[in-house]
């Protein structure tokens, strides 16, 4: 923690032989002094890229607020079983005022509640389930869902782990501002005899847009599909004023996906699937077993997780969210969010202010950047990306806009701050005037 202000954003110096090397290592049947093997995980830590660093601004960054790594370590030493009511009442009661709060946070009544997963990937997939239940049932013959030309692949993942054929996945266009053209879903739903599900993305992957949530509410209640919102990337977001101007209609949903090892700055594992019915996710989910007849039901209005989800025994997610909102406070999150969403328009304004580049494809909704040479076919913007990255001070990523080579930064670390955006502005211009 103490050097990664100044270690490079990324790191491949040896990395590809340290891989041969562990990978090619069975564990020792005798012991070895535990310095030694962490000393292995020490040289292996500083390869590859830094994703918990100040410049990483590439894909989506992960946080990895460090006070979760306490909470990880208590539930690791406990090791209780908080995926069902009995054995660990307190313990599932910890996820449950969590998700209780977030589900008030979004809007969503007395009734909602949801569960802990590893990530986005996985709410996404028993999102789709439930839903799959709901309207469904076991006929699904015709059935068609919805998502956006810019929506994140976990969907099509998950339908085809849910018994759907390619072919029911149906891709909406987007407008100028890569958002889902309504007009377009409203005509597909007409056309199609079976919908059963609508994707809107509060925040894309690629650039950050968000979804006409109000609208896509209504069209999907007209076709009576269960309207779910992707949120992985930008839901946390609406902890803030602005965030949640933005997110407006968000209370509407079925069901929202949120990834706290995203826009809560967590260490990977944790995502987080509400459901405004949550009977219905456990309709989809639960199974009897002779052999829990002794632990299952509900205590004390906590439920057993298990019959929510696809998991039985797992760790304690929960508590590596909770600890970290404790001991820093909720307005600590807030405003590290906030300052997240200046930062996105220091670094647009710093751009947008040197004719060679053109921001694509407009100013940020949330925290993601696009913008390319104006004058520059792909290899062009190719050069200029590589340029930049072999500073090893900021790593990004890039994105296809209107088919064409585009560049963004995603800016998420909660150790990014003004510094590191105004030294990539820096960068970025110099390699364009090169
Ligand atoms: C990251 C992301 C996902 C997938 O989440 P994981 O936690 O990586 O599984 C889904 N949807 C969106 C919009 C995302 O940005």
């Amino acid at each position: 923690m103490a050097g990664r202000g100044d270690a490079p954003a990324w790191n491949d110096d040896g990395a590809l032989e340290l891989a041969r090397e562990l990978a090619a290592s069975p564990p020792p049947e005798d012991p070895v002094p535990v310095q030694e093997a962490i000393a292995r995980i020490d040289r292996a830590a500083a390869m590859g890229f830094d994703n918990a660093g100040p410049g990483f601004l590439a894909y989506i960054p992960g946080g990895g607020v460090y006070t979760a790594a306490l909470a990880e370590l208590i539930s690791c030493v406990t090791n209780r079983f908080p995926s069902m009511a009995a054995p660990a009442p307190a313990f599932a009661a910890i996820e449950v005022g969590l998700l209780r709060w977030l589900c008030r946070e979004f809007g969503l009544p007395d009734g909602a509640l949801g569960i802990f997963t590893t990530g986005g990937s996985m709410a996404n997939f028993s999102a789709l389930v439930a839903a799959r239940h709901a309207r469904l049932s076991e006929d699904l013959r015709d059935a068609t869902l919805y998502v956006s030309d810019q929506a994140h692949h976990s969907t099509a993942k998950a339908a085809r782990l849910a018994g759907l054929p390619a072919r029911a996945v149906r891709v909406v266009p987007t407008d100028g501002g890569l958002r889902m053209d309504v007009a377009a879903l409203r005509a597909m739903l007409d056309a199609d005899p079976r919908p059963f599900y609508v994707v809107a993305s509060a925040g894309t992957t690629s650039t950050g847009a968000v979804d006409p949530l109000p609208e896509i509410a209504d069209a999907a209640a007209a076709a009576g599909a269960w309207f779910h919102v992707d949120a992985a990337y930008g839901g946390f977001f609406g902890l803030t004023a602005r965030g949640r101007e933005r997110f407006a209609g968000i209370e509407r949903a079925d069901s929202i996906t949120l990834d706290p090892h995203k826009g809560l700055f967590m260490p990977y594992g944790n995502g987080v699937l509400l459901v405004r019915d949550f009977a219905a996710l456990g309709a989809a989910h639960s199974v009897d077993a002779g052999y829990l007849q002794d632990l299952a039901g509900e205590h004390a209005g906590i439920p057993d997780f298990s019959a929510y989800s696809p998991e039985l025994s797992r760790g304690f997610r929960g508590l590596r969210v909770w600890l970290p909102l404790h001991v820093h406070g909720v307005r600590a999150f807030r405003a590290a969010l906030d300052e997240k969403l200046d930062l996105a328009l220091r670094l647009h304004d710093g751009l947008a202010a040197d004719d060679r580049l053109e921001i694509v494809p407009g100013p940020p909704e949330l925290s993601i950047v696009g913008w390319r040479l104006r004058d520059g076919d792909d290899a062009a913007n190719r050069a200029l990306q590589d340029a930049v990255n072999a500073s090893r001070r900021v790593l990004l990523s890039s994105a296809v806009v209107d088919g064409r080579f585009t560049l963004r930064a995603c800016i998420l670390s909660f150790r990014t701050h003004a510094d590191r955006i105004d030294e990539l502005i820096s960068l970025v211009r110099a390699a364009a005037r090169a």
